[in-house]
């Protein structure tokens, strides 16, 4: 059975400090939810209301349509995964999976057949008789999410379970939790501060600010049209280029670009434009000059100084030869909506200088 979770102006306070700040955030039956944002912004707070471990001042946890915000743990039908170290050390992993069915008095027999099943699930058949020291922290993972779905919640509540395994691994175990989350169509929030994570996992992010939320949509519509500067600045790379608002657009290294968004009211702004946006062409009186230059396969990230204006592009991996530190180029930006906000470049660049078509 999946469920339909819905916080409700949660708010949660510690002291002077404003945890969740009227929390409002659906997860819908079978769906995957990431909880985005920096470090201490009420991500796992959020999540312990959920979980039953942490009780808000006000507010709800609605599950199914029924209000759950004074039932214990215990009474909760969910399973959690936290960051590491959680499985029990004395036990077997097989009898870490299967404790909750022990604490339920399931029958041995019964608990030991559905802990090897779990553990196949999670792709681990043989390693039931191994004890957590004996497997690596990938290996672990599993069995703790093996054990958080021995009791098939209908919610499944993640804590950073990945932030401790190294890069590969980390890659690796989230495709098949999000594999095996769509397979169960178990509802799940998952709690991450790595927005390469929560992009490539989740069907909708939710990115938190201050206990808030920002903004909360599909990865693309987050990446491709964040709500506010501060989910532009979080989600990916952007570089800050000086504009002036014309009417309905903004002047910007020679060029017009329709306005995504608000329009601050001083016309002098800084335009957000993501590395891919911007494009570099090979030029001898280009103003742009090839600073550094970082091969990442694909594409390169290049680092431009365009007249005292440090900017990054992103350019496809076999233009990076071409694109060499030393080289002059030609700096335009693809034509489309951008974001603009208050001027905080300290440095005014001599924009004229600048101004260069490709
Ligand atoms: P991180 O990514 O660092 O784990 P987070 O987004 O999960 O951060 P929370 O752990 O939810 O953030 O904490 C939100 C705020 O509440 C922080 O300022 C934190 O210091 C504070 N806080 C959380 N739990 C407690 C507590 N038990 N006592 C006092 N302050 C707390």
């Amino acid at each position: 059975m999946t469920s339909r979770v819905e916080l409700r102006n949660l708010r949660r306070t510690f002291g002077s400090t404003v945890a969740l700040d009227d929390l409002d955030l659906t997860i819908e039956s079978g769906e995957l939810v990431a909880l985005l944002g920096p470090s201490g912004c009420g991500k796992t707070t959020a999540l312990r209301c959920v979980a039953g471990f942490e009780r808000p001042d006000s507010g709800a946890v609605i599950v199914n349509g029924e209000d759950i915000t004074k039932v214990p743990a215990n009474r909760r039908d969910a399973g959690m995964v936290f960051q590491s170290y959680s499985l029990f050390p004395h036990l077997s992993a097989r009898d870490n999976v299967s404790f909750g069915m022990r604490i339920r008095k399931v029958a041995a027999a019964k608990r030991h057949s559905r802990a090897e099943e779990l553990l196949e699930l999670v792709g681990l058949p043989s390693v039931g008789d191994r004890y957590p020291h004996q497997l690596s922290g990938g290996q672990q993972q599993r069995v703790a999410l093996a054990r958080a779905l021995a009791m098939e919640p209908s919610v499944l509540l993640l804590d950073e379970p990945l932030s401790a395994l190294d890069a590969k691994v980390r890659v690796s175990l989230r495709e098949e939790i999000r594999r095996l989350q769509i397979d169960l169509g178990v509802t799940t929030l998952f709690v991450t501060h790595d927005q390469e994570e929560a992009l490539s996992m989740a069907d909708r992010v939710a990115v938190l600010r201050g206990g808030r939320l920002e903004q909360v949509g599909t990865p693309d519509r987050i990446y491709e049209h964040p709500a506010t500067a501060f989910v532009a600045e979080f989600i990916g790379s952007m570089n800050h280029i000086p504009g002036v608002i014309d009417g309905d657009r903004v002047a910007v290294l020679g060029q017009f670009l329709p306005i995504d968004g608000e329009v601050p009211g001083d016309p002098e702004v800084d335009v957000l434009v993501r590395p891919e946006a911007i494009r570099l062409q090979a030029a001898t009186d280009g103003a742009g000059l090839v600073t550094r230059s970082s091969f990442r396969g694909a594409t390169a990230r290049l680092h431009v100084d365009l007249a005292g204006l440090e900017l990054q592009a992103d350019v496809p991996g076999h233009d990076a030869a071409v694109l060499a530190p030393g080289a002059r180029v030609a700096v335009s930006l693809v034509q489309r909506p951008a974001l603009v906000t208050e001027r905080t470049a300290s440095f005014q660049p001599d924009v004229r200088a600048a101004e260069s078509v490709g």
